[in-house]
């Protein structure tokens, strides 16, 4: 395999779902992040640059190294720049070892062992974690070889009671101002992402085709053996396509992104395996290759 064949532009893509701004990249075995500065958050962090190191909060779906192994990076870069320590999500199974590796790099870099608890905090499927007042993150389990959780970030909004609507703006404030109750808060599920996993996590969660914008795998695709691929604890292209026609609701979300595809299909495989995707399918799909 030469360089170029590698899909590894280096890059991440920037990706526009209305008022949600994204840097994502993904390539299976070489690192996967998505960042979203409006939430201060990424999700996973298999390589970590300057603006990862901004967002305060590292959503891991589990620790394979192409998710987890750039977590000392961040602690350190944020302290370098002087900025409040890292929040660092994992299952609740895999944060043990996460502080031992975070504790061993204090080590070999010849720093006294620091207190971690703020740091690392294991999730267990159910746990939600509050982003300021407006996102809530909420963990659900996935099926991969290694303890693992996916998130669903929910954004509450203000809503003006139907009552209210179409109300000029200056009426409505002075109801505001006299007590009464112009609006409701409206739960919205933002974005779901799912790390690595078989076909069975949608399966079992169907509810994420409720999201607006749904990150899911499709590690491998075309002529790549469908058992062998479940067995890696990933999804093959076809078994989406399959569970679409089967149960359309897991995969109606307005913007699916795939991503984490084998290093093995290039570019031209991965724009014709778009393609061949039915219609009502493909043209909410994204195909996440470097940017
Ligand atoms: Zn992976
Ligand atoms: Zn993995």
């Amino acid at each position: 395999m030469t360089r170029r064949t590698i899909l590894n532009a280096g890059l991440p893509k920037r990706l526009n779902f209305g008022a949600l701004e994204l840097d994502a990249f993904a390539v299976s075995g070489l690192a996967s992040y998505v960042l979203a500065p409006s939430l201060d958050a990424c999700f996973d962090l298999g390589h970590c640059g300057v603006e990862a190191s901004r967002l305060r909060h590292v959503f891991l779906s589990h620790t394979h190294q192409d998710h987890a192994g750039a977590v000392a990076r961040h602690l350190s870069l944020r302290a370098m720049n002087g900025a409040r320590p890292s929040r660092l999500y994992c299952p609740v199974e895999s944060a043990p070892a996460l502080v031992d590796l975070l504790h061993a790099w204090e080590r070999l870099e010849g720093r006294e062992p620091s207190d971690l608890s703020a740091v690392v905090h294991g999730l267990s499927a159910g746990d939600e974690v509050t982003l300021g007042r407006r996102f809530t993150v909420r963990c659900f389990e996935a099926v991969h070889r290694l303890a693992s959780l996916a998130y669903t970030v929910v954004e509450h909004r203000r809503a003006l009671r139907p009552e209210y609507r179409g109300m000029p703006g200056a009426e409505v404030h002075a109801a505001a101002m006299r007590g009464e109750l112009v609006s409701d808060t409206v739960d919205h599920n933002l974005l779901t992402y799912v790390g690595d996993s078989t076909i069975e996590t949608l399966r079992r969660h169907p509810e994420v085709g409720r999201s607006e914008v749904l990150f899911v795998e499709a590690t491998h695709m075309l002529t790549t053996d469908r058992a062998a691929s479940a067995r890696w604890g990933h999804t093959h292209l076809d078994e989406l396509v399959e569970l679409w026609r089967a149960a359309p609701e897991t995969l109606a979300s307005r913007h699916v992104v795939l991503k984490h595809f084998s290093m093995k299909y290039t570019a031209d495989e991965i724009a014709r395996a778009h393609a061949a995707l039915p219609a009502g399918l493909r043209e909410r799909v994204t195909m996440l290759v470097g940017g």
